[in-house]
């Protein structure tokens, strides 16, 4: 059975180690962070509980499993003139092994992995009010002390498994798209069900519908899905990006979602019909996202304007799928787009295969797992494997199970019971020294998260240099600052239709979870939000003096630890 709870822990002992920073996540957020705050002389480590580096990109490894956002050569770091010549991009949207090769080559280029520890996950973390520093165990039993607790912990890192009656006791073979083995797995001859229709199972369902004896697709919630329309990577365009790297990445961090994509001022009503539909055909044809932000600039704002497009997608839907009755069980019903936009190669036509049958839970809602397959109100599915693509706890899952304990020792899970506050995305008050990149509350999922990572780490970087520069022990937003803030990210994302669907955006696919939009919808003016409350000498956080009982590492190098670690043998780029 599909285990996804975190490797066992050992008692924790030894000598405690001290670092200015550790970094929990060795992802994209967690490479960058590491490399510039390194290179700005601060002694860090990385601890990921994977075994190998990536985040994201190691763990992911379901068939089918590829880029969508903004493709490449835009999903990379944009830091260094030097990766973007020196990494060949095979296709538009790259395949999972392309991009955790990428994190690989970028792991070793800039020399990262002698600080970072693989399979170790963190286990506890707790702030020392009178040390002003974090003290943390590892799954491994070590025990380290920091100035500041790096949280690069992921988005869609916590794999979510529902709670299906009798989902533990299926015999065959059972895997989360989000903790695929390492290991080849084989469809062939195998009568295989999917349960989920999200980002992960509309890439997946093709995949394995070519290889499967049978695949039986469990669906709650029919999907609008755009054509990813993958292709081989034009060369002219690669000698172009190279060439005029500086100029692009000034463009990628202009643009609204971090993302090479024409943003229309437009709006639907100012089109005919006809015109309307003239536009989306040529979108559709032209593949990604270009769909939902080249038409019309109300789509997510304006419901006429959103059913017109979702109206024209339903079509499409009906157009591709032979079986009317199928194609009428694949028609989504909510605001376009105001779940995560789904890109996929060849989902609908999947359904006109002889070996694929749609369940839709819907009208035929699912009783239980049992040892041999699905039961559902009509009948048992017979399976030899079982697929959950059934996602994550977005966004604040990894945190809230990583449960750092702030000020009093309050956990993070009590202090987000109701409401996940923060500020900027990026601090909570009553975690003082707490910082987090890609946090609820910054754009993270909606904006390209390689380019966010790297803004967010800089704002990090120098924002550890501000209190070491001025010998401060700790930084910690100020509730009124956070309150203020969520009031912010609220306002923007009431200004659309998101928060009128129930997606994990808002929460929703988690039980009991606070509804509550978990991202700042203002891509660069985000940015520059928090560039300004840096400049205004950190205005929303308050600092303490160091504290004589602070245990003071010099500055640029870890205490109590071994010489891999020595600071000042940052690469070169
Ligand atoms: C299938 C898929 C496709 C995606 N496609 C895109 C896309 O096209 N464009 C885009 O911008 N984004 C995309 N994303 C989002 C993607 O998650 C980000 O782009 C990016 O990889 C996030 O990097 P990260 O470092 O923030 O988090 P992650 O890559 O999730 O890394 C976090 C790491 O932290 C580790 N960790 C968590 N808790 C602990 C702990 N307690 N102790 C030790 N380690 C811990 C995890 O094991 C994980 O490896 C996609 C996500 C998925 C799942």
């Amino acid at each position: 059975m599909v285990n996804i709870q975190q490797s066992p822990t050992a008692t924790a002992q030894g000598p405690i180690k001290q670092y200015d920073a550790i970094i929990i996540g060795a992802g994209v957020g967690g490479l960058y962070a590491l490399h510039h705050l390194r290179k700005m002389g601060f002694s860090v480590r990385v601890y990921e509980g994977a075994a190998g580096v990536g985040g994201t990109w190691w763990w992911n490894r379901y068939p089918g499993a590829r880029v969508d956002g903004p493709g490449s050569p835009f999903y990379c770091y944009t830091f260094s003139e030097d990766l973007v010549r020196e990494w060949d991009w095979a296709d538009t949207q790259p395949d999972q092994p392309s991009v955790l090769a990428y994190l690989e080559y970028v792991a070793d280029r800039l020399d990262l992995r002698r600080d970072i520890q693989l399979e170790t996950w963190i286990r506890d973390a707790r702030y020392d009010e009178e040390k002003q520093r974090w003290l943390v165990e590892t799954s491994a039993g070590e025990r380290i002390c920091c100035q500041f607790l790096i949280c690069a912990v992921g988005t869609l890192s916590a794999a979510y498994k529902p709670n299906i009656p009798g989902i533990d006791d299926f015999a065959g073979e059972c895997y989360h798209t989000g903790r695929w083995p390492q290991e080849t797995v084989s469809f062939v001859g195998k009568r295989v069900g999917v349960i989920g229709t999200g980002s992960s199972g509309v890439q997946a369902i093709p995949e394995i519908a070519r290889e499967a004896a049978h695949l039986t697709v469990f669906q709650r919630t029919p999907q609008y899905t755009i054509p990813a329309r993958n292709r081989p990577l034009d060369p002219e365009l690669v000698r172009q990006v190279r060439e005029n790297w500086p100029a692009i990445r000034a463009q990628l961090n202009a643009s609204p979602a971090g993302m090479p994509i024409e943003i229309t001022k437009r709006l639907a009503s100012e089109d005919t019909a006809e015109q309307r539909q003239a536009l989306y055909e040529e979108l559709w044809q032209k593949g990604g996202f270009h769909l939902l932000f080249s038409s019309y600039a109300d789509i997510l704002t304006d419901k006429e304007a959103n059913r017109s497009l979702a109206e024209f997608v339903r079509g499409k839907i009906r157009e591709t799928v032979r079986d009317p009755k199928t194609a009428e069980k694949l028609l989504p019903d909510y605001y376009l787009g105001t779940k995560r936009q789904l890109l996929d190669n060849g989902y609908y036509e999947t359904f006109n295969r002889d070996n694929v049958t749609l369940v839709d839970l819907r009208e035929d809602p699912m009783q239980k797992i049992t040892p041999t397959g699905v039961r559902t109100t009509t009948g048992e599915h017979q399976l030899d494997m079982l697929v959950l693509a059934t996602g994550y706890d977005a966004v604040t899952g990894a945190l809230v199970r990583l449960n750092p304990k702030g000020r009093g020792g309050v956990g993070l899970s009590e202090k987000w019971r109701t409401r996940f506050n923060t500020y900027l995305g990026i601090g909570i008050s009553d975690f003082p020294n707490l910082l987090m990149i890609h946090g609820p509350g910054s754009p993270s999922v909606l904006f390209n998260m390689p380019l966010g990572a790297e803004l967010e780490s800089t704002w990090i970087g120098d924002c550890m240099s501000y209190l070491r520069e001025r010998g401060l022990g700790a930084i910690e937003p100020t509730p009124d600052a956070e309150q203020n803030w969520d009031q912010e990210v609220a306002a923007l994302a009431n200004a659309t239709l998101y928060p009128l669907t129930d997606s994990w955006y808002m929460g929703a696919n988690i039980p009991g979870k606070p509804r509550q939009f978990c991202a700042h919808l203002g891509g660069p003016l985000y940015f520059q939000r928090i560039s300004e409350v840096a400049a205004q000498g950190y205005e929303g956080f308050v600092f303490e003096q160091k504290r004589d009982g602070g245990v003071t590492t010099a500055t640029g190098g870890p205490q109590e630890t071994d010489s891999e670690t020595a600071p000042g043998r940052s690469a070169s780029i």
